[in-house]
Protein backbone atom coordinates (compact mmCIF):
# COMPACT_ATOMS: atom_id res chain seq x y z
CA UNK A 1 0.00 0.00 0.00
CA UNK A 2 1.94 3.33 -1.18
CA UNK A 3 0.47 6.31 0.58
CA UNK A 4 1.27 9.60 -0.83
CA UNK A 5 0.64 12.94 2.13
CA UNK A 6 -0.35 15.40 -0.42
CA UNK A 7 -1.23 18.08 3.21
CA UNK A 8 -1.42 17.62 6.27
CA UNK A 9 -4.87 16.57 6.32
CA UNK A 10 -5.12 14.44 3.31
CA UNK A 11 -3.28 11.49 1.98
CA UNK A 12 -3.81 9.43 -1.37
CA UNK A 13 -3.51 5.57 -2.13
CA UNK A 14 -4.41 3.34 -4.63
CA UNK A 15 -7.31 0.17 -3.87
CA UNK A 16 -7.18 -0.28 -0.40
CA UNK A 17 -8.62 -3.48 1.24
CA UNK A 18 -10.55 -4.71 4.81
CA UNK A 19 -7.63 -6.39 5.73
CA UNK A 20 -5.77 -2.96 5.09
CA UNK A 21 -8.34 -1.39 7.53
CA UNK A 22 -6.18 -2.00 11.01
CA UNK A 23 -2.54 -0.79 9.57
CA UNK A 24 -4.65 2.43 8.18
CA UNK A 25 -5.96 2.89 11.89
CA UNK A 26 -2.58 2.99 13.44
CA UNK A 27 -1.67 5.73 11.24
CA UNK A 28 -4.10 7.46 12.29
CA UNK A 29 -6.53 7.85 9.12
CA UNK A 30 -9.65 8.86 11.20
CA UNK A 31 -12.12 9.22 7.48
CA UNK A 32 -11.86 7.02 4.59
CA UNK A 33 -13.63 8.43 0.92
CA UNK A 34 -13.67 5.94 -1.55
CA UNK A 35 -13.09 7.24 -5.07
CA UNK A 36 -13.97 4.35 -7.36
CA UNK A 37 -17.16 3.41 -8.22
CA UNK A 38 -18.37 -0.40 -7.28
CA UNK A 39 -17.61 -3.24 -10.01
CA UNK A 40 -14.43 -1.94 -11.69
CA UNK A 41 -13.10 -4.95 -11.87
CA UNK A 42 -13.27 -8.44 -9.68
CA UNK A 43 -10.87 -8.42 -7.11
CA UNK A 44 -12.29 -5.02 -5.68
CA UNK A 45 -13.53 -4.92 -2.71
CA UNK A 46 -17.07 -3.53 -2.69
CA UNK A 47 -18.03 0.17 -1.04
CA UNK A 48 -20.51 -1.91 1.31
CA UNK A 49 -17.83 -4.02 2.74
CA UNK A 50 -15.80 -1.02 3.58
CA UNK A 51 -18.12 1.17 4.75
CA UNK A 52 -18.98 -1.83 7.13
CA UNK A 53 -15.49 -2.73 7.98
CA UNK A 54 -14.74 1.53 8.44
CA UNK A 55 -17.59 1.33 10.97
CA UNK A 56 -16.98 -1.48 12.58
CA UNK A 57 -13.02 0.30 13.45
CA UNK A 58 -14.78 4.10 14.15
CA UNK A 59 -13.46 5.07 11.23
CA UNK A 60 -15.63 7.75 9.01
CA UNK A 61 -16.13 6.29 5.48
CA UNK A 62 -17.88 8.23 2.64
CA UNK A 63 -17.71 6.92 -1.31
CA UNK A 64 -17.34 9.57 -3.66
CA UNK A 65 -16.93 7.75 -6.99
CA UNK A 66 -16.25 9.09 -10.08
CA UNK A 67 -14.98 7.43 -13.46
CA UNK A 68 -11.61 8.88 -14.99
CA UNK A 69 -12.48 12.31 -16.52
CA UNK A 70 -15.76 12.55 -15.35
CA UNK A 71 -15.19 14.85 -12.33
CA UNK A 72 -17.64 18.13 -12.57
CA UNK A 73 -18.46 21.06 -9.96
CA UNK A 74 -21.14 18.63 -8.26
CA UNK A 75 -19.06 15.62 -7.70
CA UNK A 76 -15.63 18.23 -6.75
CA UNK A 77 -18.12 20.09 -4.16
CA UNK A 78 -18.76 16.74 -2.74
CA UNK A 79 -15.11 15.69 -2.28
CA UNK A 80 -14.61 19.75 -0.93
CA UNK A 81 -17.13 18.78 1.73
CA UNK A 82 -16.05 15.55 3.05
CA UNK A 83 -12.52 17.25 3.41
CA UNK A 84 -13.92 20.12 5.49
CA UNK A 85 -16.25 17.93 7.09
CA UNK A 86 -14.87 14.86 8.43
CA UNK A 87 -12.56 13.90 10.69
CA UNK A 88 -9.19 14.80 10.00
CA UNK A 89 -6.24 12.99 8.49
CA UNK A 90 -8.23 11.18 5.80
CA UNK A 91 -6.69 8.78 2.65
CA UNK A 92 -8.92 8.99 -0.61
CA UNK A 93 -8.52 6.25 -2.78
CA UNK A 94 -9.03 4.94 -6.06
CA UNK A 95 -7.50 2.11 -8.51
CA UNK A 96 -4.38 4.11 -8.74
CA UNK A 97 -4.90 7.12 -6.26
CA UNK A 98 -4.86 9.21 -9.37
CA UNK A 99 -8.48 10.41 -9.57
CA UNK A 100 -8.44 10.95 -5.91
CA UNK A 101 -4.99 13.19 -6.36
CA UNK A 102 -6.88 15.11 -9.16
CA UNK A 103 -10.27 15.75 -6.95
CA UNK A 104 -8.26 17.27 -4.28
CA UNK A 105 -6.34 19.23 -7.35
CA UNK A 106 -9.96 20.47 -8.06
CA UNK A 107 -11.21 20.92 -4.85
CA UNK A 108 -8.29 23.26 -4.19
CA UNK A 109 -8.57 25.14 -7.31
CA UNK A 110 -10.69 28.31 -5.26
CA UNK A 111 -8.35 28.60 -2.33
CA UNK A 112 -4.44 28.26 -3.72
CA UNK A 113 -2.87 29.12 -6.86
CA UNK A 114 -2.15 27.02 -9.78
CA UNK A 115 1.09 26.85 -8.92
CA UNK A 116 0.98 25.91 -4.88
CA UNK A 117 -1.36 23.04 -6.56
CA UNK A 118 1.27 21.62 -9.20
CA UNK A 119 4.02 22.25 -7.03
CA UNK A 120 2.75 20.13 -4.55
CA UNK A 121 1.94 17.46 -6.34
CA UNK A 122 5.93 17.86 -8.14
CA UNK A 123 6.92 17.90 -4.71
CA UNK A 124 5.30 14.41 -4.29
CA UNK A 125 6.99 13.09 -7.34
CA UNK A 126 3.10 12.79 -8.78
CA UNK A 127 2.91 13.42 -12.80
CA UNK A 128 0.87 16.21 -13.36
CA UNK A 129 -0.13 16.22 -16.83
CA UNK A 130 -3.63 15.30 -17.53
CA UNK A 131 -3.97 16.63 -13.93
CA UNK A 132 -2.72 20.22 -15.24
CA UNK A 133 -5.48 19.92 -17.94
CA UNK A 134 -8.29 19.07 -15.74
CA UNK A 135 -7.73 22.17 -13.45
CA UNK A 136 -7.49 24.79 -16.60
CA UNK A 137 -11.00 23.15 -18.00
CA UNK A 138 -12.38 22.74 -14.88
CA UNK A 139 -11.54 26.43 -14.04
CA UNK A 140 -12.63 27.23 -17.40
CA UNK A 141 -16.31 25.34 -16.89
CA UNK A 142 -17.03 26.84 -13.07
CA UNK A 143 -16.62 30.37 -11.30
CA UNK A 144 -15.28 29.14 -8.54
CA UNK A 145 -12.12 30.66 -8.93
CA UNK A 146 -12.21 33.49 -6.22
CA UNK A 147 -8.96 36.04 -6.77
CA UNK A 148 -8.20 38.65 -3.61
CA UNK A 149 -11.31 41.27 -4.39
CA UNK A 150 -12.66 43.71 -2.40
CA UNK A 151 -16.34 43.94 -1.16
CA UNK A 152 -17.85 46.88 0.43
CA UNK A 153 -19.17 44.36 2.83
CA UNK A 154 -17.27 40.94 3.67
CA UNK A 155 -19.69 38.64 6.19
CA UNK A 156 -17.95 35.57 7.62
CA UNK A 157 -20.32 32.70 7.97
CA UNK A 158 -23.58 31.71 6.48
CA UNK A 159 -25.92 30.29 9.06
CA UNK A 160 -28.98 32.30 10.49
CA UNK A 161 -26.66 35.37 11.33
CA UNK A 162 -24.79 35.60 7.96
CA UNK A 163 -27.57 35.16 5.58
CA UNK A 164 -30.31 37.39 7.39
CA UNK A 165 -27.52 40.09 7.44
CA UNK A 166 -26.83 39.85 3.91
CA UNK A 167 -31.02 40.12 3.11
CA UNK A 168 -31.62 42.75 5.59
CA UNK A 169 -28.34 45.13 4.03
CA UNK A 170 -29.95 44.62 0.52
CA UNK A 171 -33.33 45.58 1.31
CA UNK A 172 -31.48 49.00 2.43
CA UNK A 173 -28.56 49.18 -0.35
CA UNK A 174 -28.97 47.13 -3.34
CA UNK A 175 -25.85 49.09 -4.93
CA UNK A 176 -23.35 48.18 -2.87
CA UNK A 177 -20.84 44.54 -3.51
CA UNK A 178 -21.41 41.54 -0.78
CA UNK A 179 -19.64 38.46 -0.07
CA UNK A 180 -20.45 35.73 2.24
CA UNK A 181 -17.61 33.46 3.13
CA UNK A 182 -19.11 30.12 3.92
CA UNK A 183 -17.58 26.85 3.05
CA UNK A 184 -20.72 24.63 3.90
CA UNK A 185 -23.42 23.76 0.87
CA UNK A 186 -25.96 23.09 3.15
CA UNK A 187 -27.49 25.60 5.48
CA UNK A 188 -29.24 23.72 8.55
CA UNK A 189 -32.65 25.58 10.47
CA UNK A 190 -30.56 24.39 13.62
CA UNK A 191 -34.11 25.06 16.13
CA UNK A 192 -35.54 22.10 13.91
CA UNK A 193 -33.42 19.34 15.61
CA UNK A 194 -35.22 19.00 18.68
CA UNK A 195 -38.50 18.30 16.64
CA UNK A 196 -36.69 15.54 14.31
CA UNK A 197 -35.21 13.86 17.88
CA UNK A 198 -39.10 13.74 18.59
CA UNK A 199 -39.73 12.29 15.43
CA UNK A 200 -42.28 15.35 14.73
CA UNK A 201 -39.64 16.76 11.64
CA UNK A 202 -38.11 14.89 9.04
CA UNK A 203 -34.44 16.26 8.74
CA UNK A 204 -34.64 16.74 5.32
CA UNK A 205 -37.04 19.54 6.58
CA UNK A 206 -34.07 21.16 8.22
CA UNK A 207 -31.78 21.59 5.46
CA UNK A 208 -31.81 23.56 2.52
CA UNK A 209 -29.11 24.24 -0.08
CA UNK A 210 -26.80 26.91 0.61
CA UNK A 211 -26.88 28.02 -2.89
CA UNK A 212 -31.00 28.25 -2.75
CA UNK A 213 -30.42 30.75 0.57
CA UNK A 214 -27.79 33.36 -0.66
CA UNK A 215 -29.26 36.34 -1.33
CA UNK A 216 -29.10 37.56 -5.22
CA UNK A 217 -26.71 39.95 -6.13
CA UNK A 218 -23.87 38.18 -2.84
CA UNK A 219 -21.22 36.57 -3.70
CA UNK A 220 -20.84 33.12 -2.05
CA UNK A 221 -16.83 32.35 -2.05
CA UNK A 222 -16.91 28.83 -0.61
CA UNK A 223 -14.31 28.87 1.91
CA UNK A 224 -13.53 29.20 5.35
CA UNK A 225 -11.77 32.50 7.03
CA UNK A 226 -8.53 31.44 8.39
CA UNK A 227 -7.85 34.54 9.97
CA UNK A 228 -8.63 38.41 10.52
CA UNK A 229 -6.20 41.36 9.49
CA UNK A 230 -8.68 44.22 10.92
CA UNK A 231 -6.15 46.66 10.84
CA UNK A 232 -6.00 46.17 6.84
CA UNK A 233 -9.61 45.37 6.96
CA UNK A 234 -8.92 41.98 5.62
CA UNK A 235 -9.69 38.33 6.18
CA UNK A 236 -7.64 35.47 4.82
CA UNK A 237 -9.38 31.95 3.43
CA UNK A 238 -7.97 28.92 4.03
CA UNK A 239 -6.54 28.71 1.06
CA UNK A 240 -4.26 31.69 1.59
CA UNK A 241 -6.38 34.25 -0.39
CA UNK A 242 -7.46 36.99 1.05
CA UNK A 243 -10.79 39.22 0.50
CA UNK A 244 -10.81 43.07 1.34
CA UNK A 245 -13.36 45.03 3.24
CA UNK A 246 -15.16 48.41 3.96
CA UNK A 247 -17.35 46.78 6.52
CA UNK A 248 -17.14 43.13 8.42
CA UNK A 249 -19.79 41.31 9.72
CA UNK A 250 -18.85 38.40 11.21
CA UNK A 251 -21.35 35.53 12.18
CA UNK A 252 -19.25 32.13 12.38
CA UNK A 253 -21.96 30.55 15.03
CA UNK A 254 -20.80 28.37 18.10
CA UNK A 255 -18.01 25.79 18.30
CA UNK A 256 -18.88 22.63 19.99
CA UNK A 257 -16.85 20.69 22.17
CA UNK A 258 -17.59 16.86 20.96
CA UNK A 259 -14.25 16.11 21.73
CA UNK A 260 -13.84 17.68 25.66
CA UNK A 261 -15.94 14.16 26.27
CA UNK A 262 -13.51 11.77 26.73
CA UNK A 263 -14.82 8.19 24.45
CA UNK A 264 -17.79 10.43 22.93
CA UNK A 265 -16.57 10.85 19.12
CA UNK A 266 -15.87 7.01 19.04
CA UNK A 267 -19.36 6.35 19.76
CA UNK A 268 -22.04 9.05 19.15
CA UNK A 269 -24.80 7.82 16.94
CA UNK A 270 -24.19 4.43 18.55
CA UNK A 271 -24.36 2.35 21.28
CA UNK A 272 -27.21 4.12 21.94
CA UNK A 273 -25.48 7.41 22.80
CA UNK A 274 -27.52 10.47 20.52
CA UNK A 275 -27.56 14.12 20.65
CA UNK A 276 -30.04 16.27 18.80
CA UNK A 277 -27.09 18.90 18.36
CA UNK A 278 -25.89 17.53 15.24
CA UNK A 279 -27.82 16.88 11.65
CA UNK A 280 -26.57 13.42 11.71
CA UNK A 281 -27.76 12.48 14.98
CA UNK A 282 -30.74 13.75 15.68
CA UNK A 283 -33.22 11.25 13.85
CA UNK A 284 -30.74 8.50 15.94
CA UNK A 285 -32.68 9.97 18.98
CA UNK A 286 -36.10 9.32 17.34
CA UNK A 287 -34.71 6.08 16.58
CA UNK A 288 -33.92 5.55 20.26
CA UNK A 289 -36.81 7.33 22.12
CA UNK A 290 -39.49 5.05 19.93
CA UNK A 291 -38.24 1.44 20.37
CA UNK A 292 -36.93 2.52 24.40
CA UNK A 293 -39.24 0.33 26.49
CA UNK A 294 -37.38 0.81 30.01
CA UNK A 295 -34.34 1.21 31.52
CA UNK A 296 -32.37 4.35 32.46
CA UNK A 297 -32.33 7.45 30.08
CA UNK A 298 -29.64 9.96 30.96
CA UNK A 299 -29.92 13.37 29.45
CA UNK A 300 -27.03 15.89 29.97
CA UNK A 301 -26.39 19.91 29.98
CA UNK A 302 -23.08 21.24 30.03
CA UNK A 303 -21.43 24.93 31.34
CA UNK A 304 -23.38 27.94 30.15
CA UNK A 305 -23.34 29.61 27.41
CA UNK A 306 -24.82 27.35 24.91
CA UNK A 307 -26.63 27.72 21.71
CA UNK A 308 -30.45 27.30 23.07
CA UNK A 309 -29.97 26.65 27.00
CA UNK A 310 -33.34 25.03 26.42
CA UNK A 311 -32.12 22.30 23.91
CA UNK A 312 -31.23 19.63 26.61
CA UNK A 313 -34.01 19.41 28.44
CA UNK A 314 -36.67 19.68 25.00
CA UNK A 315 -35.01 16.31 24.62
CA UNK A 316 -35.88 14.53 27.70
CA UNK A 317 -39.66 16.52 27.99
CA UNK A 318 -40.40 15.16 24.47
CA UNK A 319 -38.79 11.65 24.95
CA UNK A 320 -40.95 11.06 28.05
CA UNK A 321 -43.59 12.22 26.67
CA UNK A 322 -43.81 9.83 24.19
CA UNK A 323 -43.23 7.28 26.88
CA UNK A 324 -45.83 8.49 28.93
CA UNK A 325 -48.31 8.01 25.71
CA UNK A 326 -46.63 5.28 24.84
CA UNK A 327 -47.32 3.50 28.62
CA UNK A 328 -43.72 2.87 28.76
CA UNK A 329 -42.50 5.70 31.36
CA UNK A 330 -42.79 3.53 34.70
CA UNK A 331 -40.51 1.75 33.41
CA UNK A 332 -38.17 4.45 32.67
CA UNK A 333 -36.01 5.90 34.66
CA UNK A 334 -35.10 9.71 33.53
CA UNK A 335 -32.47 11.59 34.92
CA UNK A 336 -30.92 15.22 34.05
CA UNK A 337 -27.40 15.88 34.82
CA UNK A 338 -26.96 19.83 34.45
CA UNK A 339 -23.54 20.93 35.09
CA UNK A 340 -25.54 24.06 36.06
CA UNK A 341 -27.39 24.64 39.50
CA UNK A 342 -31.33 25.60 37.56
CA UNK A 343 -33.68 24.24 35.32
CA UNK A 344 -33.53 27.67 33.43
CA UNK A 345 -31.99 30.95 33.91
CA UNK A 346 -35.17 33.02 34.19
CA UNK A 347 -36.79 32.26 37.00
CA UNK A 348 -40.20 32.99 35.83
CA UNK A 349 -40.52 29.76 33.54
CA UNK A 350 -39.30 27.60 35.92
CA UNK A 351 -42.26 26.42 37.52
CA UNK A 352 -43.96 25.22 34.63
CA UNK A 353 -41.03 23.35 33.82
CA UNK A 354 -40.71 21.87 37.51
CA UNK A 355 -44.07 20.63 36.86
CA UNK A 356 -43.59 18.69 34.15
CA UNK A 357 -40.17 17.43 35.82
CA UNK A 358 -42.29 16.05 38.33
CA UNK A 359 -45.14 14.83 36.17
CA UNK A 360 -42.66 12.40 34.17
CA UNK A 361 -40.52 11.63 37.40
CA UNK A 362 -37.08 12.85 36.33
CA UNK A 363 -34.34 13.10 38.74
CA UNK A 364 -32.46 16.40 38.39
CA UNK A 365 -29.19 16.52 39.00
CA UNK A 366 -27.65 19.94 38.93
CA UNK A 367 -23.52 20.83 39.00
CA UNK A 368 -22.94 17.79 37.08
CA UNK A 369 -21.01 17.77 34.00
CA UNK A 370 -20.35 15.14 31.78
CA UNK A 371 -16.35 14.17 30.81
CA UNK A 372 -16.13 10.61 29.95
CA UNK A 373 -18.91 8.19 27.33
CA UNK A 374 -18.13 4.36 27.31
CA UNK A 375 -20.74 3.69 24.79
CA UNK A 376 -19.73 -0.20 24.71
CA UNK A 377 -20.10 -0.91 28.78
CA UNK A 378 -22.87 1.41 28.60
CA UNK A 379 -21.34 4.06 31.37
CA UNK A 380 -20.58 7.82 31.83
CA UNK A 381 -18.79 9.85 34.10
CA UNK A 382 -19.42 12.81 35.65
CA UNK A 383 -17.72 15.82 37.82
CA UNK A 384 -18.74 17.56 40.35
CA UNK A 385 -17.42 21.63 40.08
CA UNK A 386 -14.77 21.05 41.81
CA UNK A 387 -13.55 18.21 40.10
CA UNK A 388 -12.52 16.06 43.27
CA UNK A 389 -15.50 13.55 42.74
CA UNK A 390 -16.39 11.72 39.63
CA UNK A 391 -19.74 9.98 39.72
CA UNK A 392 -20.21 6.65 37.36
CA UNK A 393 -23.46 6.00 35.69
CA UNK A 394 -24.76 3.32 33.89
CA UNK A 395 -27.74 4.43 30.54
CA UNK A 396 -29.65 2.73 28.73
CA UNK A 397 -29.84 5.56 26.32
CA UNK A 398 -28.04 8.58 26.45
CA UNK A 399 -28.83 12.08 24.66
CA UNK A 400 -25.73 14.44 25.40
CA UNK A 401 -25.75 18.22 24.60
CA UNK A 402 -21.93 18.76 23.96
CA UNK A 403 -20.11 22.22 25.81
CA UNK A 404 -19.76 24.64 23.31
CA UNK A 405 -17.02 27.43 22.71
CA UNK A 406 -15.84 30.50 20.72
CA UNK A 407 -14.40 28.69 17.75
CA UNK A 408 -10.71 28.98 17.95
CA UNK A 409 -9.94 31.06 14.20
CA UNK A 410 -12.35 34.10 16.28
CA UNK A 411 -10.83 33.35 20.28
CA UNK A 412 -7.06 33.82 18.41
CA UNK A 413 -8.45 36.74 16.30
CA UNK A 414 -7.92 39.97 17.44
CA UNK A 415 -11.54 39.88 17.44
CA UNK A 416 -12.02 38.04 20.25
CA UNK A 417 -12.60 39.50 24.07
CA UNK A 418 -10.93 37.66 26.73
CA UNK A 419 -13.40 34.72 26.39
CA UNK A 420 -12.83 34.16 23.20
CA UNK A 421 -16.09 35.85 21.92
CA UNK A 422 -16.22 38.32 19.60
CA UNK A 423 -16.33 41.89 21.48
CA UNK A 424 -19.37 44.24 20.54
CA UNK A 425 -21.27 46.65 21.89
CA UNK A 426 -24.28 44.91 23.16
CA UNK A 427 -26.66 47.45 22.50
CA UNK A 428 -25.14 48.74 18.35
CA UNK A 429 -23.54 44.72 18.00
CA UNK A 430 -20.44 47.20 16.63
CA UNK A 431 -16.96 46.15 17.67
CA UNK A 432 -15.67 47.48 20.75
CA UNK A 433 -12.07 48.19 19.07
CA UNK A 434 -13.01 48.30 14.92
CA UNK A 435 -15.45 50.55 14.31
CA UNK A 436 -16.12 48.95 10.87
CA UNK A 437 -16.86 45.94 11.88
CA UNK A 438 -20.18 44.36 13.23
CA UNK A 439 -20.66 40.82 15.16
CA UNK A 440 -24.23 38.63 15.52
CA UNK A 441 -25.43 35.59 16.52
CA UNK A 442 -23.54 32.58 18.96
CA UNK A 443 -20.04 34.07 18.35
CA UNK A 444 -20.50 37.84 19.86
CA UNK A 445 -19.91 38.77 22.93
CA UNK A 446 -23.71 40.45 23.33
CA UNK A 447 -25.34 38.89 26.75
CA UNK A 448 -28.29 37.26 24.90
CA UNK A 449 -29.58 33.66 24.75
CA UNK A 450 -27.81 32.37 21.50
CA UNK A 451 -30.61 31.41 19.83
CA UNK A 452 -32.34 31.71 15.98
CA UNK A 453 -34.67 33.59 17.59
CA UNK A 454 -31.83 36.93 18.41
CA UNK A 455 -30.11 36.77 15.48
CA UNK A 456 -33.79 37.60 13.44
CA UNK A 457 -34.06 40.56 15.89
CA UNK A 458 -29.96 41.35 15.45
CA UNK A 459 -29.45 41.04 12.16
CA UNK A 460 -31.88 43.93 11.26
CA UNK A 461 -29.51 46.47 13.84
CA UNK A 462 -26.59 45.20 12.16
CA UNK A 463 -27.95 45.84 8.95
CA UNK A 464 -29.55 49.33 9.70
CA UNK A 465 -26.29 50.65 11.28
CA UNK A 466 -24.05 49.53 8.60
CA UNK A 467 -25.91 51.29 5.95
CA UNK A 468 -26.20 53.81 8.26
CA UNK A 469 -22.16 54.57 8.72
CA UNK A 470 -22.13 53.51 4.48
CA UNK A 471 -23.81 56.60 4.23
CA UNK A 472 -21.71 58.63 6.67
CA UNK A 473 -24.58 58.88 9.12
CA UNK A 474 -24.76 57.83 12.78
CA UNK A 475 -26.10 54.67 14.01
CA UNK A 476 -29.40 54.45 14.81
CA UNK A 477 -30.84 50.97 15.90
CA UNK A 478 -30.44 49.16 19.00
CA UNK A 479 -30.80 45.73 20.00
CA UNK A 480 -32.57 44.80 23.35
CA UNK A 481 -31.43 41.32 23.80
CA UNK A 482 -34.56 39.77 22.72
CA UNK A 483 -34.17 35.66 22.25
CA UNK A 484 -36.51 33.07 22.70
CA UNK A 485 -36.33 29.32 23.79
CA UNK A 486 -39.98 27.27 22.68
CA UNK A 487 -39.38 24.64 25.48
CA UNK A 488 -41.02 21.97 24.28
CA UNK A 489 -42.73 20.20 27.10
CA UNK A 490 -44.74 17.82 25.78
CA UNK A 491 -45.90 16.83 21.74
CA UNK A 492 -48.44 19.51 21.49
CA UNK A 493 -47.51 22.31 24.15
CA UNK A 494 -44.74 24.82 24.26
CA UNK A 495 -43.58 26.94 27.57
CA UNK A 496 -42.48 29.91 24.74
CA UNK A 497 -39.90 31.84 27.04
CA UNK A 498 -38.93 35.22 25.48
CA UNK A 499 -36.87 37.78 27.14
CA UNK A 500 -34.09 40.75 27.05
CA UNK A 501 -31.27 41.59 28.83
CA UNK A 502 -31.22 40.75 31.97
CA UNK A 503 -34.19 38.41 32.03
CA UNK A 504 -36.25 40.87 31.45
CA UNK A 505 -39.81 38.87 29.70
CA UNK A 506 -40.68 40.48 26.32
CA UNK A 507 -42.94 38.39 25.30
CA UNK A 508 -44.32 38.94 21.04
CA UNK A 509 -48.28 37.94 22.22
CA UNK A 510 -50.41 39.31 25.01
CA UNK A 511 -51.11 37.07 27.64
CA UNK A 512 -54.47 36.21 26.45
CA UNK A 513 -53.55 34.29 23.01
CA UNK A 514 -50.25 32.93 25.02
CA UNK A 515 -48.81 33.27 28.33
CA UNK A 516 -45.17 32.03 28.26
CA UNK A 517 -45.04 31.29 31.75
CA UNK A 518 -47.42 28.71 31.39
CA UNK A 519 -47.46 25.77 28.83
CA UNK A 520 -49.86 26.68 25.47
CA UNK A 521 -51.02 24.75 22.50
CA UNK A 522 -50.90 27.87 20.48
CA UNK A 523 -46.66 28.42 21.36
CA UNK A 524 -46.43 24.41 19.77
CA UNK A 525 -48.72 25.47 16.85
CA UNK A 526 -45.83 28.57 16.78
CA UNK A 527 -42.97 26.59 16.50
CA UNK A 528 -43.90 23.63 14.75
CA UNK A 529 -46.02 25.66 11.82
CA UNK A 530 -45.15 29.47 11.49
CA UNK A 531 -41.73 29.54 12.68
CA UNK A 532 -39.94 27.85 10.01
CA UNK A 533 -41.53 29.80 7.27
CA UNK A 534 -41.17 32.53 9.78
CA UNK A 535 -36.90 31.71 9.19
CA UNK A 536 -37.19 30.86 5.72
CA UNK A 537 -39.30 33.37 3.75
CA UNK A 538 -38.90 36.40 6.10
CA UNK A 539 -35.77 36.27 8.31
CA UNK A 540 -33.85 34.88 5.37
CA UNK A 541 -34.82 37.44 3.03
CA UNK A 542 -34.63 40.59 5.00
CA UNK A 543 -38.45 40.75 5.71
CA UNK A 544 -38.39 42.10 9.30
CA UNK A 545 -41.53 41.27 10.51
CA UNK A 546 -41.92 42.18 13.62
CA UNK A 547 -38.20 42.12 14.03
CA UNK A 548 -37.69 45.97 13.19
CA UNK A 549 -34.55 47.65 15.43
CA UNK A 550 -35.26 49.63 19.14
CA UNK A 551 -33.66 53.22 18.68
CA UNK A 552 -31.05 54.82 20.38
CA UNK A 553 -31.87 57.86 21.96
CA UNK A 554 -29.37 59.65 20.27
CA UNK A 555 -27.40 58.41 17.42
CA UNK A 556 -24.48 57.52 18.80
CA UNK A 557 -22.39 54.09 19.85
CA UNK A 558 -22.21 51.69 22.39
CA UNK A 559 -23.71 51.22 25.87
CA UNK A 560 -26.36 54.13 25.46
CA UNK A 561 -29.96 52.88 26.99
CA UNK A 562 -33.10 52.56 24.51
CA UNK A 563 -35.77 54.73 24.03
CA UNK A 564 -39.10 53.59 22.30
CA UNK A 565 -39.82 50.29 19.99
CA UNK A 566 -40.17 51.28 16.48
CA UNK A 567 -40.60 48.75 13.83
P1 LIG B 1 -25.05 29.29 12.68
O1 LIG B 1 -26.47 29.36 12.23
O2 LIG B 1 -24.61 28.05 13.38
O3 LIG B 1 -24.14 29.57 11.41
C1 LIG B 1 -22.73 29.70 11.48
C2 LIG B 1 -22.18 29.50 10.07
O4 LIG B 1 -20.82 29.92 10.04
C3 LIG B 1 -22.21 28.02 9.65
O5 LIG B 1 -22.88 27.88 8.42
C4 LIG B 1 -20.74 27.66 9.57
O6 LIG B 1 -20.45 26.71 8.55
C5 LIG B 1 -20.09 29.01 9.26
N1 LIG B 1 -18.68 29.05 9.62
C6 LIG B 1 -18.09 28.47 10.68
N2 LIG B 1 -16.77 28.71 10.65
C7 LIG B 1 -16.54 29.47 9.54
C8 LIG B 1 -15.36 30.03 8.97
N3 LIG B 1 -14.16 29.83 9.51
N4 LIG B 1 -15.47 30.75 7.84
C9 LIG B 1 -16.69 30.96 7.26
N5 LIG B 1 -17.83 30.44 7.76
C10 LIG B 1 -17.75 29.70 8.89
N6 LIG B 1 -32.74 28.83 18.30
C11 LIG B 1 -34.00 29.32 18.46
O7 LIG B 1 -34.22 30.51 18.25
N7 LIG B 1 -35.03 28.52 18.86
C12 LIG B 1 -34.86 27.20 19.08
O8 LIG B 1 -35.81 26.51 19.41
C13 LIG B 1 -33.56 26.64 18.91
N8 LIG B 1 -33.35 25.33 19.12
C14 LIG B 1 -32.13 24.78 18.86
C15 LIG B 1 -31.95 23.44 19.02
C16 LIG B 1 -30.75 22.84 18.72
C17 LIG B 1 -30.57 21.36 18.90
C18 LIG B 1 -29.67 23.64 18.23
C19 LIG B 1 -28.35 23.00 17.85
C20 LIG B 1 -29.83 25.01 18.08
C21 LIG B 1 -31.04 25.60 18.40
N9 LIG B 1 -31.24 26.98 18.30
C22 LIG B 1 -32.50 27.51 18.51
C23 LIG B 1 -30.07 27.88 18.16
C24 LIG B 1 -29.88 28.48 16.76
O9 LIG B 1 -29.89 27.48 15.79
C25 LIG B 1 -28.57 29.26 16.72
O10 LIG B 1 -28.55 30.15 17.80
C26 LIG B 1 -28.41 30.05 15.42
O11 LIG B 1 -28.35 29.18 14.34
C27 LIG B 1 -27.17 30.94 15.49
O12 LIG B 1 -26.93 31.55 14.25
P2 LIG B 1 -25.42 31.90 13.81
O13 LIG B 1 -25.53 32.55 12.48
O14 LIG B 1 -24.72 32.59 14.90
O15 LIG B 1 -24.72 30.46 13.67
Amino acid sequence: MTITQLTEDLSVSPQITVDNLQALADLGFQTLINNRPDGEADDQPSAQSLSEAAAEMGMTYLHIPVKPNEFNKTNVALFRDALMQSPKPALAFCRTGRRSTTFWALASANTSTLKSILSTLQREGIDIEGIEQHLTTYAAATSEGVASKKYDVVIVGGGAGGIATAASVLKRRRDITIAIVEPKTDHYYQPGWTLVGAGVFSPEQTQRSMKSLIPKGVTWVRDAVSTFDPDKNQVTLRGGDRLSYQYLVAAPGIKLDWEKIEGLTETLGRNCVTSNYDFRTAPYTWDLVKNFKGGRAVFTQPPMPIKCAGAPQKALYLSCHHWEQSGNLSNVDVSLYNSGAVLFGVGDYVPALEAYIQRYNAALNFGHTLSAVDGSTKKAWFTTPDCNTTTEVEFDMLHVSPPQSAPDFIRNSPLANTEGWIDVSAETLRHTRYDNVFALGDACSAPNAKTAAAVRKQAPVVASNLTALLAGEAMAAAYDGYGSCPLTVEKGKIVLAEFGYGGKLLPSMPAWINDGTSPTRAAWWLKTKLLPPIYFDLMLKGREWMAGPQRLPAATDKNQSTASVTS
